[in-house]
């Protein structure tokens, strides 16, 4: 590969970049949209009337029973951060999560994809599970009422949901118990002291150790369903802020839907490790940084802008040496966490994104880095991309960088964020991802 095919300056100040994992051209023409990030209110903005306790949507606390049954919570007492797992339904109001592991009602790849197409049977403990959620009245009235709204969603009338058998209803709710399409949901819908309804809590309202909690989560979360469903071969994960992302609900979650194939983006990933085991260090963290675009690091995960997307794109690496969050130390955990979060903070809540995990799947024997890509989704690609396969990305990578610093200086002065090194404290030094080693 030649490096200067990846990112050229032009005189004119217009950038031209390829990706060179995913071969994607991009264009930013320098200065084109130079608003500073700032947490003000969107326009159109309205005021919330305060509710105590938060009650805006499904995912809020009193409102427990409008998503399926609870895979996990963790709850915060004593100084300690519990998980307790299938809580028995009558004792939902007796603590409080500050995040919940729920299936998705509304599944992309279903549990009868995987019960037609590989035969997969729920392991007897979420079997076991489901029984005794079912022979308790609080569990069998919420099953009952979720499968209710489901089929109405589906677009079934009353009478045919009337007239749908118990066993139909109930077969309806092994989704619940047995799916691989999960949810993790956070407890807050706005931030504290929040007046207007653009003030929702987004990652970076979290403290670090909350953060921590949540990605922790999340990592267990991918390891349980390799546990439950052994057909799978990846967990997609993600999570998308704000509606122009792609969420449905306003209120702050991450998802995860197994898959039975890698995916294009993956395989082209795995292959190009194939050839150059060092390919993420070559082409990703050595050449951010020597382009300097490498803004924040700690020792456990570096962070620099990436080149080659159709959006304007962060990209945080763990250093460790595994390939799979779940096979990662808590301290490397917590390392990737806290650059992931200090990103979010200093975006702000108000800059739609998503964020997109990546990693080795569970059936490659080559490596590749754990890794986290957040996307602003402030363009819409349109007829130019469409008719000639250069996508025009509103910002440099120079000067995503050049928006962070400042606010990551300033979140770390007042202790909102992790401390980590920024801009150029970085060490950068080279080769920094170990995934490479055996
Ligand atoms: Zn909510």
């Amino acid at each position: 590969m030649q490096p200067n095919r990846y990112y050229t300056i032009m005189p004119d100040g217009t950038v031209k970049q390829v990706n060179p994992f995913t071969g994607t051209e991009v264009w930013a023409v320098a200065g084109r949209k130079n608003r500073p990030i700032t947490n003000e209110q969107a326009s159109g903005a309205k005021p919330i009337e305060l509710h105590s306790p938060e009650d805006y949507c499904s995912f809020c606390p009193p409102r427990y029973f409008e998503t399926p049954p609870e895979k996990s919570r963790l709850v915060q007492r004593d100084g300690r951060w519990d998980r307790i797992d299938a809580l028995s339904p009558d004792r939902y109001f007796e603590t409080e999560a500050s995040f919940r592991r729920v299936g998705n009602m509304f599944e992309i790849v279903t549990l009868d994809y995987w019960r037609k197409n590989y035969a997969y049977k729920m392991p007897v403990q979420r079997q076991r599970w489901k029984e005794e959620y079912l022979a308790n009245p609080a569990g069998l009235k919420h099953i009952t009422d979720i499968v209710t709204y489901k089929l109405k969603q589906d677009g079934k009338t009353d009478e045919q949901i009337e007239k749908t058998p118990m066993t139909e209803k109930l077969a309806l709710a092994d989704a619940f118990f047995g799916g691989c399409h999960e949810m993790i949901i956070a407890k807050r819908h706005f931030r504290e002291g929040a007046t207007y309804d653009a003030e929702l809590f987004s990652s970076g309202d979290m403290t670090p150790e909350e953060h921590f909690r949540y990605f922790a989560l999340t990592v267990d979360a991918i390891r349980d369903i390799t546990q439950v469903n052994r057909y799978v071969r990846y967990v997609s994960v993600f999570q998308n802020w704000l509606r122009q992302a792609g969420a449905s609900f306003d209120h702050l979650h991450k998802q995860l839907v197994a898959l039975d194939e890698w995916g294009a983006s993956i395989n082209g990933q795995i292959r190009m490790v194939r050839e150059d085991p060092n390919v993420f260090n070559d082409y990703g963290a050595n050449f951010a940084a020597h382009h300097n675009l490498i803004f924040a690091e700690n020792d456990f995960a570096i962070a620099y802008a990436g080149i080659g997307h159709r959006y304007p794109t962060l990209e945080i690496y763990s250093r460790g040496q595994a390939g799979r969050p779940f096979e990662h130390q808590e301290n490397e955990i917590r390392g990737v966490s806290e650059l992931v979060h200090a990103i979010h903070a200093a975006m702000g809540s108000q800059i739609s994104c998503n964020e997109e995990w990546y990693y080795t799947p569970f059936d490659a024997v080559y490596k590749m880095p754990w890794h986290v890509l957040i996307k602003w989704r402030v363009n819409v690609p349109a007829g130019f991309e469409g008719g000639t396969s250069i996508y025009i990305n509103p910002m440099t990578p120079i000067e995503l960088r050049d928006r962070l610093v400042p606010r990551l200086y300033r979140l770390r002065d007042e202790k909102k964020i992790a401390w980590i090194r920024i801009a150029e404290e970085c060490r950068v030094d080279p080769n920094p991802l170990k995934y490479y080693l055996k």
